[in-house]
């Protein structure tokens, strides 16, 4: 143990990011044989993505090659659903008029059906139907005004799946107002395939990591679990950790993307039965076995707090912490908040190599 020296590579990069993953891996060959081989693509989905693949010493070459598939993977679906890009399928269903069929291709239908019965598993608190609440909340943003009650309640009219229908090559909308953000279901969706692209090469494990949202796989070189480490929703530093065997993590806070009106703070992520952005949960951590999974409930919890809680899948555990940096208040299912261990806060510098002391 003496012989090795173990390097913290501390995951966390940018302001957007929320979750890092503490990567832990020996030098100097006196490990177990395995390295891991990493890649931080830029330009991914508008954040930080870090993509690890452990191999065997000697197989880098096909490491690269799974590395290089996973973020192929990422940028396809982006391509595929981001509303930020103009020609994506997601913005061709938004831009569409009333009852015009929209070809999809059966990969963005599987994701809106499994968006559609997220609603109902969560009781409309995740509803991709809600974009024009995002739409409507992301301009007074920008003017500086609060939307009026008859803004909210014309976006809440066109906010909903009953003008949707789905069919087996398109989608169809009963009016043109009606349009939807995969925001907070398609990040999770891409690690999930990204995995299982890097899989596919028989690496021996894996990480992927966009914007904080991840999902790991296998062992890291170690042979031990991996170390996530959960991000201080009130301070540019950690907040605890926690270990993974093989699962996803994904974290929605509205501390990290927010937009300000009238001297208030208003959070990216709208309850749709209200009409209005969420307070209270400051950030919500879901570990499950999917991203997907994770990244649903992660911004469903964000909306119900903690009696959401008691409505996650029996394989899904949550950390919520909300309250203030004084009194921060914990709450979770499953391993939390008991499993978070308070390390010696430190801080997060972006793309900070550290070692930690007694190392
Ligand atoms: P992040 O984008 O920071 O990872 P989330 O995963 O929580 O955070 O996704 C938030 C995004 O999801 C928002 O930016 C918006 O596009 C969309 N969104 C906001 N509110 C909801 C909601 N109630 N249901 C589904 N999607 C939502
Ligand atoms: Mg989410």
């Amino acid at each position: 143990m003496s012989t090795q020296r173990w390097i913290s590579l501390v995951l966390v990069t940018g302001l957007a990011v929320l979750v890092g993953i503490g990567l832990w891996q020996t030098s100097g060959g006196t490990g177990r044989g395995y390295v891991a081989v990493v890649r931080e693509p830029v330009g991914i989905m508008g954040t930080s993505c870090r993509l690890v693949a452990v191999v065997r010493e000697g197989d880098e070459e096909k490491a690269e090659e799974a590395l290089a598939m996973a973020q192929a993977e990422l940028s396809r679906i982006e391509g595929l659903m981001s509303s930020w890009i103009e020609n994506s399928e997601i913005s061709r269903f938004n831009a569409a008029g009333a009852r015009q069929p929209v070809k999809l291709s059966a990969e963005t239908l599987d994701l809106l059906r499994a968006a559609r019965d997220a609603s109902e598993a969560t009781g409309g608190a995740f509803d991709v139907t809600c974009r024009p609440l995002i739409e409507l909340w992301r301009a007074a943003g920008e003017s500086g005004q609060r939307p009026t009650t008859a803004e909210i309640a014309e976006a809440q009219m066109v906010t909903g799946w009953l003008g949707i229908t789905l069919s087996e090559h398109e989608a169809i909308k009963s009016s043109a107002p009606i349009r939807v953000d995969l925001g907070g279901i398609a990040k999770g969706y891409a690690i999930d395939r990204a995995v299982e692209a890097m899989r596919e090469f028989g690496v021996a494990g894996g990480m992927v990591d966009v914007g904080g949202d991840l999902r790991c796989f296998g062992r890291p070189p170690s042979g031990h679990a991996w170390g996530v480490q959960v991000r201080d929703p009130f301070a540019d530093r950690v907040f605890g950790e926690f270990s993974l065997e093989e699962g996803a993590v994904c974290t929605s806070g509205g501390y990290a993307r927010f937009t300000e009106i009238e001297g208030r703070r208003y959070s990216h992520i709208i309850d749709p039965r209200r009409g209005e952005p969420v307070g209270h949960v400051v950030s919500a951590s879901v570990v499950a076995p999917t991203a997907q999974t994770a990244d649903i409930w992660a911004t469903a919890l964000s909306v119900l707090g903690e009696p959401g809680l008691e409505e996650l899948p029996a394989d899904v555990e949550a950390l919520l912490i909300a309250g203030d940096a004084s009194a921060p208040q914990l709450s979770g299912k499953g391993r939390f908040p008991e499993d978070l261990k308070k390390k010696q806060l430190f801080p997060v510098f972006p793309n900070a190599v550290f070692s930690p002391a007694g190392s």
